[in-house]
């Protein structure tokens, strides 16, 4: 076995159906009393919904949760939470939600209470994702853990279908990159691993019936075990390429994890074999990045970023963005054949054979 180091981060994690209703127990843990609840604009009535189970102690909801977490909402949302003297956050919702609460407790240091609806896996980690005049900037820090998630398997029924499996995707991303992390250890990769299997089967039976809670279950099992992953060691080429895109042209974020992220695997694939071995194993597949895009494509998800609002003739400024600042890759970056793989993903082809 080769020597590792293993980085693990505090957790609280209450899993189940019906979980929510404890929401009251785990308030009492954190001794708060005056939560601020958070929420998207399409989300307010079913966070509003849930946080009635903590009574009075929801003295407001905020509701302008935003993707990539501009830092705009969050000036607001701290005006906002100073105004009502907020002990602590409440986030009920995805990866934006989410995010506009580590962007709180960032700055405030407020413990944060998290529930889950979407499989983006951010409640898990450190890290904070902020958009600014069209850069993405990403900050990590204990600050921004969250203290307590509570995972409902109830609240992802109602995640539509199309966006179940963006999100099962962008949580395999995690996993994928964390199999061939610059620190990745035999811990996480196990996690990776599992997580990925968890994710792949649980997809085609929840594209097949929405309904079907043992698939809910896996899936977000999956996602916080992926979200593990991405809080645990760093990421490379596919999440670089991911902040870029999305912080330039505000892509959908789990859509457009799902267009590049067979491409970024076939980009990576042969400077990583054991990885891929694992990926594969976990998948069932003969071939990672292929087995990627087939799954994605045979679930209904867009896979060209064209489609997804990238506009045309953008890749060369796009490219120069992901390659100023790259993060570590287990792979040299190499500018034409990175070109090649946004014309690819731009297109919606499938990725290049390994
Ligand atoms: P999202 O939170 O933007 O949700 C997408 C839409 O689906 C929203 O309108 C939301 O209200 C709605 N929705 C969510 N759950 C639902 C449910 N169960 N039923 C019905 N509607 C539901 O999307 P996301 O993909 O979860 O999160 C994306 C954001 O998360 C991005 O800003 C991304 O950068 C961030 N993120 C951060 C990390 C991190 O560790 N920092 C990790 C992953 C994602």
């Amino acid at each position: 076995m080769e020597d590792f180091v293993y980085n693990g981060n505090p957790a609280r994690v209450v899993f189940g159906s019906g979980t929510v209703s404890r929401l009251p127990e785990e308030a009492d843990r954190l001794n708060v009393k005056r939560l601020v609840l958070l929420s998207t604009p399409e989300q307010v009535q079913q966070a509003t919904d849930i946080a009635s189970h903590l009574g009075p102690r929801v003295v407001a909801t905020y509701s302008k949760a935003q993707m990539h977490t501009p830092v705009e909402v969050t000036a607001d949302a701290m005006q906002f939470i100073s105004d009502h003297s907020a002990d602590a956050v409440l986030s009920i919702g995805g990866g934006s939600t989410t995010g506009l609460g580590k962007a709180i407790a960032f700055r405030t240091d407020l413990p944060q209470i998290v529930v889950p609806t979407t499989y983006a896996g951010s409640e898990a980690t450190p890290i904070l994702g902020e958009t600014e005049g069209g850069r993405k900037v990403t900050t990590s820090d204990p600050r921004i853990l969250p203290e307590v998630i509570v995972y409902d398997v109830d609240l992802t029924l109602t995640l539509p279908v199309a966006l179940s499996v963006t999100s099962g995707v962008n949580a395999v991303a995690h996993a994928v990159e964390a199999l061939y992390a610059r620190e990745a250890n035999p811990i996480i990769s196990l996690m990776a691993e599992q997580g990925i299997s968890a994710i792949v089967r649980a997809l085609p039976s929840i594209h097949a019936n929405p309904a079907d809670k043992n698939a809910r279950a896996g899936a977000l099992y999956g996602a916080w075990l992926c979200g593990v992953c991405l809080g645990s060691v760093g990421m490379a080429l596919h999440h670089k390429l991911c902040h870029t895109l999305g912080g330039m042209f505000n892509l959908p974020h789990a859509q457009m994890h799902t267009a590049v992220l067979p491409h970024a695997v076939a980009y990576n694939a042969k400077a990583v074999p054991a990885a891929m071995a694992r990926l594969r194993r976990a998948m069932g597949v003969d071939d990672g990045a292929t087995g990627l895009f087939d799954l994605a494509r045979r679930l209904g998800a867009t896979m060209s970023l064209k489609d997804l609002g990238m506009p045309d003739g953008s890749i060369e400024s796009a490219l120069e963005q992901a390659l100023s600042n790259a993060y570590w890759n287990p792979r040299e970056l190499d500018r034409p054949e990175l070109r090649q793989l946004l014309e690819r993903a731009f297109r919606g082809d499938a990725p290049n054979p390994a």
